[in-house]
C-alpha cells in the first residue's frame, strides 16, 4: 500500500540529498534471511536530478548513483523516500544568483556568487557600503 508521502518531486537540475527506504523482501518472512534488517536505506548525498525518463511518473525522479556504467542512475520513487532536502544552491563553478529573505522576512535580496563568494547584492547596504550580511549568508 502506497504511503502518503510530504515531500515534492525535486525538478531536473536540483541539487539534493535523497534517502529511500525499502523494506527487505526476506524479512518476517518464514525461511526468510534471518538476522536482516526490517529496511533497507540507500542514501544520495549532494546528486543532481536528471532529466526524467518519457516514462516515469510525476512521482518519479532519477538521480545519479555515481556507481559507474552498470547502474549509472536510479530512479526514485516519492513513496520510499523518508529524507529529502534540496541544497540551497547548486555547487557548481561559475556564477549564479541566490536569493535571500531580507530580515523582516517581507521581501528578498538578490545575492551574486562568483565561484562560490558573494560578490554583490540588491539589499541597500550593499549599495552604500559595498559589504553585507547578505553576502556570507548565501554563501553558506
Ligand atoms: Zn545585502
Amino acid at each position: 500500500m502506497a504511503r502518503m508521502t510530504r515531500y515534492r518531486a525535486p525538478n531536473p537540475g536540483d541539487v539534493v540529498t535523497v534517502v529511500s527506504r525499502f523494506r527487505n523482501p526476506g524479512y518476517g518472512v518464514p525461511g526468510g534471511v534471518r538476522g536482516d534488517e526490517e529496511f533497507t536505506e540507500v542514501k544520495s548525498e549532494n546528486v543532481q536530478v536528471l532529466p526524467p525518463y518519457p516514462w516515469m511518473t510525476s512521482r518519479e525522479f532519477c538521480v545519479p548513483t555515481g556507481q559507474g556504467r552498470d547502474f549509472p542512475i536510479s530512479v526514485v520513487s516519492l513513496e520510499s523516500v523518508v529524507y529529502l532536502s534540496r541544497a540551497k544552491r547548486n555547487r557548481i563553478s561559475g556564477t549564479e544568483q541566490v536569493k535571500i529573505k531580507s530580515s523582516d522576512g517581507k521581501s528578498f535580496y538578490k545575492v551574486t556568487l562568483e565561484n562560490g563568494h558573494g560578490v554583490r547584492c540588491t539589499c541597500r547596504g550593499f549599495a552604500y557600503r559595498g559589504r553585507c550580511r547578505h553576502l556570507k549568508e548565501a554563501e553558506k
